[in-house]
């Protein structure tokens, strides 16, 4: 397979996991035979000091001539104090969701086995946690207008406008159920219906939606109580859907289940078919350089590329269990050492392709005398 991947490394620890990611791309290219052509884009701080803005006209063009996107992370103390179009997090990361509508954030969270003591949760309530976040992307709190200071009885005053189409709320919930179809068929949409009328809607939406799938169960849920259920009992969810910022707030929370926000992966996905995979985590301005990020989190995006993109199941189960087989023997990053000796992000990656070239050889002694 020929396949074209635009890599953003962006800003921080995005550039260090995004150049561990691209050697397992590779690796996986050589063992299953595909051509991987990767076009690099200018986004975040480096795009503001050298071009004057976060995502330049060239970095999207570069995007939609892909057939798919990784982005590391932006952002950092430098250009923290830009005016608000100047910021990389929001020039880069709102604009190219509504560049490519990528509307539906989908963020596994699943605890690995050889990682239960690296959770500040216990141990019990943590093993066996499989669940997706839908997190709605293109709207909500997020992008509503206005947005803005004003004068209000003559006071300093501020508004923040949360807003919905009914067919942006609809089709977040489509993808909710269709994914819910292929898991455990328990849909949990959570909102806030007894303050907000957005989130009335949202359920009045939901339960029409629900009525297309019979065979997935729904249920809703408010966001104080879905942030407490995360912690009192992860293990009933399967797909979890809901509004821009509180999918924002509830997977970081959630991240704390797998142990460490270098374990969380994520894909956006578009209407076009063009569809983003990044970490969770951000740029991580305090460990940056250092070499103590966690590249997982990117390097299990990208496996979720090869499957949700290309279609490579293989592939993507070959990496997924690479990652398995290298945190199974111990080796660790410092997020997840609790103190004792760590490996670096380089050396994280080194293993994992190793772990992939050992299981590719094993494999191929085993077609070979099957
Ligand atoms: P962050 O996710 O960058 O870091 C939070 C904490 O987690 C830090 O202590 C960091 O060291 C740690 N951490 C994060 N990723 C890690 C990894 N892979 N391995 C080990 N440890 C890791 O969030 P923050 O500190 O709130 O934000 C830093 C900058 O990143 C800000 O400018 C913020 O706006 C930006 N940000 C960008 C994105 C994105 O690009 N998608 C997302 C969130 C935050």
């Amino acid at each position: 397979m020929k396949k074209t991947i635009a890599l953003l490394p962006g800003d921080g620890i995005g550039k260090e996991v995004v150049d561990v990611t691209v050697e397992i791309l590779k690796a996986i290219a050589e063992h299953f035979n595909h051509q991987f052509q990767f076009n690099y884009g200018l986004i975040g701080g480096d795009a503001i000091d050298q071009k004057g803005t976060p995502l330049p006209e060239e970095t999207i063009e570069a995007c939609k001539k892909s057939d798919a996107i990784i982005l590391g992370a932006v952002g950092g103390p430098k250009w923290d104090k830009n005016p608000v179009e100047l910021r990389p997090e929001r020039g880069v990361l709102l604009a190219l969701r509504k560049a490519l509508d990528l509307y539906a954030n989908l963020r596994p969270i699943t605890t690995f086995d050889s990682l239960l003591d690296s959770s500040p949760l216990k141990k019990e309530y943590v093993s066996g946690v499989d669940f997706v976040i839908v997190r709605e992307l293109t709207g909500g709190l997020y992008f509503g207008k206005p947005s803005e200071r004003i004068v209000r009885d003559g006071e300093d005053s501020v508004v923040d406008t949360l807003f919905y189409k009914r067919s942006e709320i609809e089709r977040i919930l489509v993808s909710a159920f269709e994914i819910a179809q292929k898991r455990r068929k328990h849909v949990t949409s959570v909102d806030k219906a007894n303050v907000l009328e957005s989130s009335r809607v949202w359920r009045e939406v939901a339960e029409e939606v629900s009525a297309r799938y019979p065979d997935v169960t729904l249920e809703h849920m408010l966001v104080d109580n879905a942030a407490m259920q995360l912690i009192r009992s992860p293990r009933q969810f399967d797909v979890i859907v809901t509004e821009n910022m509180f999918g924002d707030i509830l997977s970081d929370e959630a991240s704390m289940i797998t142990g460490s926000l270098g374990m969380l992966s994520s894909a956006s996905l578009s209407s076009s078919g063009l569809h983003l995979y990044e970490p969770v985590h951000g740029s991580a301005p305090d460990i940056a350089g250092k070499g103590l990020a966690n590249p997982v989190a990117t390097i299990l995006s990208a496996a979720m590329l090869l499957r949700q993109s290309f279609g490579l199941e293989e592939e993507a189960k070959a990496i997924e269990k690479a990652v398995d087989n290298v945190l199974n023997s111990g080796t660790r990053t410092a997020d997840l050492a609790n103190g004792e000796k760590a490996v670096s992000t380089k050396q994280m990656g080194e293993e994992i392709k190793n772990a992939l070239a050992d299981d590719h050889a094993i494999l191929n002694i085993m077609e070979a005398y099957s």
